[in-house]
């Protein structure tokens, strides 16, 4: 009843002209997709291009980031907004590397999460503990108050659509991926706080995604796990190969 949701998150990766043959060879390789959604999350740059090859169904456009105002004066910002004029479906919303390389808060992120919804773009909201928080047993308390504040305010049907990605800090691009049972252990936590948070029901059909290093010879096993509902991938997102390979998981 979940569908699962694989997303390429390409960071700073990618011109127009490699994100375009990137999409062109991917369609043409796997084309459309009924069960899953597949999210792509060029840079801001690449976003129209893509946009415009991006043309199987099941293919969905995604932005890395967006800033929590509609307009103004914030030099080098993107609105919500403008994203979705340009065709987004999809943002990501407080990523490990906004928070920790550029400060982002709980308190911006649950802004960003609002404005988001508030422009009609879902958030894919990020939240995962660094190796300190991990060794201490913080995870649970740090992903708590990391999904407790994003979703202060959301109506039930924000709260529904929402899609949550759990991703380890020390996971990300170390290529040392949580364990199927750790990630497990998480997203059912995750669940469970959803529903006390909002409901049982909208808990049951929200999407918690995994990420920090997703590779082709672990999605299996991680999509396996009950709770793991897709997959949020970095660096094996950049090649068609390894991405073709993780959007077929079984
Ligand atoms: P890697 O797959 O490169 O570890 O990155 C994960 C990530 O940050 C996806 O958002």
């Amino acid at each position: 009843k979940r569908i699962p949701l694989i997303a390429a998150n390409w960071k700073m990766h990618k011109t127009v002209g490699e994100s375009v043959a990137f999409i062109e060879e991917l369609q043409r390789e796997v084309g459309a997709v009924t069960d899953r959604e597949v999210v792509i999350a060029p840079p801001f740059t690449a976003l129209a291009a893509v946009r415009r090859v991006m043309t199987a169904p099941g293919y969905r456009l995604a932005s890395q980031n967006c800033h929590q105002e509609a307009k103004g004066a914030f030099t080098g910002e993107v609105s919500g907004g403008m994203l979705k004029d340009v065709g987004c479906e999809y943002v990501i919303v407080g990523h490990s590397e906004r928070r920790h390389v550029f400060g982002e808060t709980n308190e911006t992120i649950r802004l960003k999460v609002a404005a988001a919804f508030a422009c009609g773009l879902v958030p894919i909201l990020c939240v995962g503990e660094v190796l300190a928080e991990r060794e201490s047993n913080r995870t649970f308390k740090v992903v708590d108050e990391q999904v407790q504040s994003a979703v202060l305010g959301l109506t039930p049907q924000q709260a529904r659509e929402l899609v949550i990605a759990y991703e380890p800090v020390w996971a990300i691009g170390t290529g040392k991926t949580a364990t199927p049972d750790q990630a497990q252990e998480v997203h059912a936590f995750i669940r469970e706080r959803y529903a006390a948070l909002c409901d049982k029901t909208v808990a049951n059909l929200t999407r918690i995604l995994y990420g920090g290093s997703v590779k082709p010879d672990n999605v299996d096993s991680l999509m396996a796990q009950p709770d793991v509902d897709g997959l949020l991938v970095g660096g094996a997102s950049l090649e068609v190969g390894s991405f073709k390979r993780i959007i077929r998981f079984v």
